[in-house]
């Protein structure tokens, strides 16, 4: 849609009881990726990496970042001037850090889960770290160590014993120091000083210095999502990754007792992420005064943000839409699904027996998306494009695999046998059926 003629930064205006469900339906979707294009893009750059390792990547940072290296790897330990901070930068870290562990520690699976299904029938089950793990940083010239805390804390709290952190080179060839540091606080082992498709080819197929990963996670551009999804298809490669990416997205849900300015600088810190943001304002039962509040402080906090030609482009894409109630309001974005719910109403925490589909939520006034993108200590590595009807963000969960095993005593397997041996009849795999009954032979002479 063209800009207002009058140069606001408005977003489209929808009232539910006034769509169709063709509208509502629309209304739901996100912007089509065209992955053809890509992908044909993509691959020569993975099989350039897959046949000539670093010499490849050299060339391709060369090309793409215009970065003349002449190595692709730092390994650790990494050096102190690599990673030189300003005091209240390391602080900010430092604190983001303790958070962020702190809470995915919490969720490591330590204990071996142990059911008797019946006498003489033991399961179980165990977490093992996955062992060798690529986390990709984004942005060559972007400062990104929160990417890097989300990625590389629960890599370390899992165990992964070999942590590869990939991310592009500045112009001058060096890593940011934040990203450095972060990189040194979580343990990492490697650090690739290559970005896009060709730094995921390397950590999924290994070259001469990059070791090969066994996971792959991280966002990126669409580049590097192209990269991951190829090098996932790839048998040969043996590599899965977190989750598919798309942009980034928030859904807010305000009321007419919301602060308007709060709710306004939620909605714009989506909106600076890129032209292609996501933002949606589910407006439950308000009148037309509380939403031109809140458009008035839309436009004004955007006209003041050094991002305004970002905002200008992703706010015009963006809608709020009316309901007359929260039922409808969550129900609503239970359907979209979003990345980010973010709660601006009274009591919010009651409606969070309600959610269904979110990446992480934000509950009540004072609970801002940036604190969980940064540092209140949940992961902002988090399901976009509707994928939080099914995936979960990146997690600690995500660093391990489970085992599982069973040990049957002789009574166990006599109890069993039976049970088996039919079914393995049924399915005509004697084999399967002479493994048991051979035994049990034995148990019932
Ligand atoms: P990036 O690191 O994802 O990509 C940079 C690389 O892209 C370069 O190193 C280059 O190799 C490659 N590239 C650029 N142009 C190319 C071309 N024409 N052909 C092939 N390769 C090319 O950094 P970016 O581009 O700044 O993108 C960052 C992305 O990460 C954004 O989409 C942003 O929204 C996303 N992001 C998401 C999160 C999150 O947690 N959801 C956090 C930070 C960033």
């Amino acid at each position: 849609p063209a800009a207002p003629a009058n140069g606001r930064i408005e977003m489209q205006k929808y009232v539910a009881s006034q769509i169709s469900a063709q509208q509502r339906t629309d209304l739901l979707k996100r912007p089509i990726i065209n992955s053809t294009d890509i992908m044909g893009r993509v691959a020569p750059i993975m099989q350039a990496v897959r046949e000539r390792g670093d010499a490849a990547v050299l060339e391709l940072t060369a090309k793409f970042d215009r970065v003349q290296l002449s190595s692709t790897v730092i390994k650790a330990p990494f050096s102190p001037e690599s990673m030189q901070l300003d005091e209240k930068t390391r602080a900010a870290i430092d604190q983001a850090y303790e958070n962020i562990y702190r809470f995915h520690d919490a969720q490591m699976d330590r204990e071996t889960l142990v059911v008797e299904t019946m006498p003489g029938v033991v399961c179980s089950r165990f977490a093992r770290p996955i062992e060798r793990v690529g986390l990709y940083v984004p942005g060559g010239t972007a400062v990104l160590p929160s990417s890097a805390l989300m990625l590389g804390v629960p890599a370390k709290v899992a165990g992964c014993k070999q942590i590869v952190l990939a991310t592009p080179p500045r112009p001058d060839g060096s890593i940011v120091p934040e990203v450095m540091y972060v990189a040194h606080k979580v343990g990492a082992t490697h650090v690739v000083v290559a970005g896009g498709a060709q730094a995921v080819a390397a950590m999924a197929y290994g070259t001469e210095t990059i070791p090969k990963v066994d996971k792959i996670c991280g966002p990126g551009n669409q580049y590097v999502t192209a990269a991951k999804m190829l090098a996932q298809n790839d048998s040969s490669c043996l590599v899965s990754i977190d989750m598919p990416a798309g942009p980034s997205e928030v859904l807010v849900i305000a009321d007419q007792n919301s602060n308007a300015a709060y709710v306004a600088s939620d909605l714009l810190s989506q909106a600076e992420h890129g032209a292609d943001s996501q933002v949606v304002l589910v407006a439950s039962g308000i009148n037309d005064e509380k939403l031109a509040e809140i458009e008035e402080q839309i436009h004004v906090q955007a006209s003041r943000l050094p991002r305004v030609d970002i905002v200008r482009q992703s706010i015009p894409k963006s809608y709020s839409l009316r309901f007359n109630n929260l039922k409808e309001s969550i129900a609503f974005s239970n359907d979209y699904a979003p990345e980010h719910l973010i709660l601006h109403i009274d009591n919010a925490e009651d409606l969070i027996p309600e959610v269904d589909n979110a990446g992480s939520v934000f509950v009540g006034a004072f609970s801002p998306e940036s604190c969980g993108d940064y540092a209140s200590g949940t992961n902002h590595t988090l399901p976009t494009y509707g994928y939080s009807r099914m995936y979960s963000g990146v997690n600690t969960l995500t660093f391990v695999k489970h085992i599982t095993s069973q040990q049957l005593t002789a009574d166990g397997l006599n109890r069993l046998g039976d049970t088996v041996m039919r079914l393995a009849e049924v399915e005509g795999l004697e084999a399967h059926r002479n493994a048991v009954a051979i035994r049990v032979a034995d148990l019932r002479k």
